[in-house]
Order: C-alpha cells, then structure tokens, then sequence
C-alpha cells in the first residue's frame, strides 16, 4: 500500500486539512496549524508529498524521519506541522486498515474519559463570568482564559488589579474545585510576570501558561519562585522532543503542552513518555479542528500523564474571527465518534483509526484559500506589542 495523493484543503474558520490517499484507495486525514501563514504550510505540505509518493505508506517511523531530516534543514512550526499533518494521516489509514483505533496501535488504553476545558473570554478578556456560567452549564469542570491584554514591561497597577479581580470573581462563584487555567500567551514581560504571578498565587490555578516567551524559556526557574505553589505550563510552540528535552532539563514547568498538529501524533506519545520520566504532566495544545483534536485524544486514551485535553468548541477563533466565516468544532464531521462529550469528558471510543468520519463534500464546498491578517497590537506610546 504506497502513497499515491497528497492533498491539503483549506477551509473556514482557519484550518488546513490533510487527505492522504494510497494506491489501494485507502484514505486518511491529518490536520495542520499555522493559520497565519498557510501558503507557506500548504507550500511545505507539497514539497513533502513530492518526496514521499511512492512510499509505504505503512513505514510510518521511517517517513517520519524522512520528512523531518531529508531536507538537511529542520525544526519550526512550518515544517514540523506539514510533516504531522501528513503523520497523522498515515495513522488514521494505518488504524482504519487493522479496524483499531490509533491508541490501540500505541500501548492500548489507560483511561475511560478524558477531562476537558473549554476557552472563555477572548484574547482581551473583558466580562467573564457570563462566559463561564455557560460552559458550566454546558458541563465543563475547567476553562482556560487569556490573563491580559497587552502589558507594558512596566505597567500599571490597576493592570495587575484587573487580573486578579477577574480570577477572584470566578473562584469566588464557582468554588475552589473548578478548574481555572490562565494563559500568558508570552505577551507579559518578566517583570510583570514576577508580580502577576505573586498576587495569583492565593488562587491555586490549575496553572499559568507561557508565562514566558517560548525564546525566553530561560527564565522559567526566576518565574517558577515568583509563582509559588502555582504550576507553570508551556511547549505550544514547541516542536520535538529535542525542544521538550531542553525544557525538561530546566525542572521549571509542572505541566507541558505539546500540540499534535505540530509534534504529530506519534511524537506527541514519546513526548509524554518522556516527561513521565521528569514527574510532569501534559496537558496537549489544540486550539484546532476536529481532525487534531481526535488525533490528540488517541494520544492521551495511551499516555497516563496526559491530564486534560484542550479543545476549540466555542472558541473566539471559530466565530467569524478576522472576517473569515463561522464554523464549529464538527461542522466537518459526519460521525463524531471520539469526540462525543459528556459532563466535561471526552468518552473512550473504539471507532478505528483517528475515530471520526469526516464531511469530506462539506469541506470541498466551503474550501477557499485565504490569508489570516496579524493582529497589530500598540502600547499606548504606539510601540508594537507581542499579541
Ligand atoms: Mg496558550
């Protein structure tokens, strides 16, 4: 069975989907990220399938290091997302041909469920509590929400005092069992990072979130004694484990966060295996469509430190963002197979391959090629700030 097509589809809201065809008509999807530059992923998408049609499909190791070393240049999020795009595919037609589910390929189940959270509040978090209440409502246990709009390097007070008030207002209302995740977005400079940090200590967060910028990972130990108890959490923009390892090392993170549709699927298991070895835990980066986070959860139903599973349903970014049309989580999906939720949880499914069957007319019909405009964020001076 050898690799005959490589397509990618682009489609609203902002996702690249992958469709791998062999030469016995098998098909698998993957799923890329980077919606900001996506003429250069669909570009790199390419160039890989050139190099590997022809292949077995089934060698699925071998072309991974094919993809991610034959070019003599690698790493990044581009190339890294082409190359899981196309993996992940080849582990849906390799699960589909055996008629298991890709877990079962990697170590079989740890798990019946898993817990996960839903976004609140946009990228500038204003009114929250409505937006909480309603993912309550809709059974979530756990919500992640940005922290801050942008922060000068040194900036004021009331700055700091809306944050707090924020998280204090949904841990007052909704009791000190539900989940809350802050994200950073590596948009806050040290120096306010140290004093956010001290004052959020009193609300035992699930954990803070790219309290550093992924090129400023150094500082992570500085900023894990000003978080206290805390627990600090990272690695969406990281890309192997050559990146985890480096992080590992630094013994600052309690929690990383590896993506699948930038690790690939198989990747983002040995990550996880890897930082079983380090006592941390993951909690994996999808703030995609339905293909990534079915190919995350058949990471997480074989990695018992994977504790929570981020998912897009909802999300700002599905709601018409940047003028690009409105579509939802399984808007593409005919079965929803792995992705069926109940009370928070995502449940086991034994569906074969990634789990899901896909709305592959729906998807033509709505492709179009478009370009994802870069947010131009001003400090009040008009200096550029990190977004
Ligand atoms: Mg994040």
């Amino acid at each position: 069975m050898r690799i005959e097509a490589v397509e990618a589809i682009q489609v609203p809201p902002r996702w690249i989907f992958v469709r791998v065809r062999t030469d016995d008509g098998a098909v698998g999807w993957g799923e890329a990220i980077v919606p900001k530059r996506p003429l250069a992923v669909i570009g790199a998408i390419a160039d890989l399938a050139e190099n590997i049609r022809g292949s077995e499909a089934g060698h699925i190791e071998d072309l991974w290091l094919r993809m991610h070393r034959g070019a003599f240049y690698r790493g990044g999020p581009i190339l890294g997302t082409a190359a899981a795009a196309i993996e992940t595919a080849l582990w849906d037609i390799k699960g589909r041909q055996l008629g298991v589910p890709v877990h079962e390929l990697l170590g079989g189940p740890v798990r019946d469920k898993i817990r996960t959270y839903a976004w609140v509040g946009g990228d500038r978090p204003q009114e929250v509590l409505a937006h909480v209440q309603q993912r309550v409502d809709q059974g979530f246990t756990a919500v992640k929400m940005n922290a801050t709009a942008q922060l000068d390097y040194l900036d004021r007070s009331s700055l700091v005092d809306g944050v707090v008030g924020r998280v204090a207002s949904i841990r007052e209302k909704f009791g000190p069992d539900f989940g809350i995740a802050l994200d950073f977005h590596g948009r806050v400079h040290q120096a306010m990072a140290r004093v956010l940090l001290r004052e959020l200590e009193q609300f035992r967060l699930m954990w803070v979130e790219e309290a550093a910028a992924p090129e400023s990972d150094d500082i992570l130990p500085a900023l894990r004694d000003a978080a206290g108890s805390t627990p600090l959490a990272t690695g969406e923009r990281l890309y192997s484990r050559w990146d985890f390892v480096r992080l590992l090392e630094m013994r600052a993170v309690d929690v990383i966060q590896p993506d699948v549709s930038i690790t690939g699927l198989h990747e983002l298991v040995k990550i996880a295996h890897m930082a079983e070895a380090y006592d941390v835990a993951v909690a994996p980066h999808c703030p995609s469509g339905p293909i990534s986070l079915a190919a995350s959860l058949q990471a997480g139903y074989c990695c018992a430190n994977i504790i929570i599973q981020e998912q897009s349903g909802g999300m700002h970014y599905n709601q018409g963002y940047k003028g690009l049309p409105s579509q939802e989580l399984l808007d593409y999906v005919t079965e929803p197979g792995v992705l069926t939720q109940r009370d928070g949880y995502f449940q086991l499914s034994v569906e074969p391959g990634l789990g899901l069957l896909l709305d592959e007319a729906a998807m033509r019909d709505r492709s179009q090629v478009w370009r994802q405009p870069d947010p131009d964020w001003r400090y009040d001076d008009g200096r550029y700030a990190e977004w």
